[in-house]
């Protein structure tokens, strides 16, 4: 793809995503997004996180396969939950689901550093080689299970996870910073889904639904003891 046409693609994703906040302000209550989230969105690449001979559809605002069964999820929906974490340029965060790495690029722009765990150890290490070939050195990338968190890291000042839980993991409660948010997409495998902002206050778990959504399932890891990739 040459680079008039990376830009004219880059205009179009940010322009559908524009237009894809206005149609959904209903239910989100947001008319527009932070500058530094759509900034994030326009400095990163997507067509360097899409698989071989999907390149003309890098910038199309849908989601696309990446393999072994999954995909890189869509800007709108990238940009949307970077936006309802509410983190900022001394955060820690801790992603589940890093997939191609796409939405933990986005990511890296706004705050310090991110933690990224994905079951899958193939798509894990080349996420991990991906990023770093990039230039985005504030992301760590592990295999794991995302279901037990990323303990040693913990607490976080958000956490995102990019597949769908049948419930909130307890774990991820747990390691999270007092006030800060969880966003997670909860409900059946291929079913029926919700994404839900979770804000933990000392005691008690407030949680809003967001948006219907539809994302693959977070699965449980058949693995004993997860390695760290370097
Ligand atoms: N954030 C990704 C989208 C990932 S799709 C991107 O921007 O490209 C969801 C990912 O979650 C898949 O790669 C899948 O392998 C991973 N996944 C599923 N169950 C998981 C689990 N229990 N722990 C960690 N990752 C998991």
């Amino acid at each position: 793809m040459r680079n008039t046409d990376e830009q004219a693609g880059m205009g179009r994703m940010l322009e559908d995503i524009r237009r894809e906040i206005l149609y959904t302000a209903d239910e989100t209550g947001l008319t527009r997004f932070h500058k530094t989230v759509m900034d994030a969105m326009a400095s990163v690449p997507r067509l360097q996180f899409v698989p071989q001979g999907l390149e003309t559809a890098a910038f199309d605002n849908g989601p696309l396969p990446i393999g072994h069964g999954q995909t890189i999820s869509q800007p709108y929906i990238v940009a949307l939950m970077s936006e309802l974490l509410h983190v900022g340029k001394e955060s820690v965060v801790l992603e589940v689901g890093t997939g191609s790495g796409y939405q933990a690029a986005v990511l890296s722009q706004l705050v310090k550093q991110v933690y990224s765990l994905e079951l899958v150890p193939e798509l894990a290490g080349e996420a991990l080689e991906r990023l770093h070939r990039l230039g985005y050195h504030n992301v760590e990338v592990r295999q794991g299970d995302g279901y037990h968190g990323w303990a040693e890291h913990a607490p976080y000042d958000g956490i995102i996870v990019t597949a769908a839980a049948p419930h909130i993991p307890r774990a991820l409660i747990d390691q999270l910073r007092d006030g800060a948010r969880l966003v997670i997409p909860v409900g059946e495998a291929y079913g029926s889904q919700r994404l839900l902002v979770v804000t933990k206050h000392a005691d008690k778990l407030d949680e809003r639904i967001v948006l219907p959504v539809a994302f693959v399932p977070l699965r449980h890891s058949t693995l004993d003891r997860p390695s760290t990739l370097h």
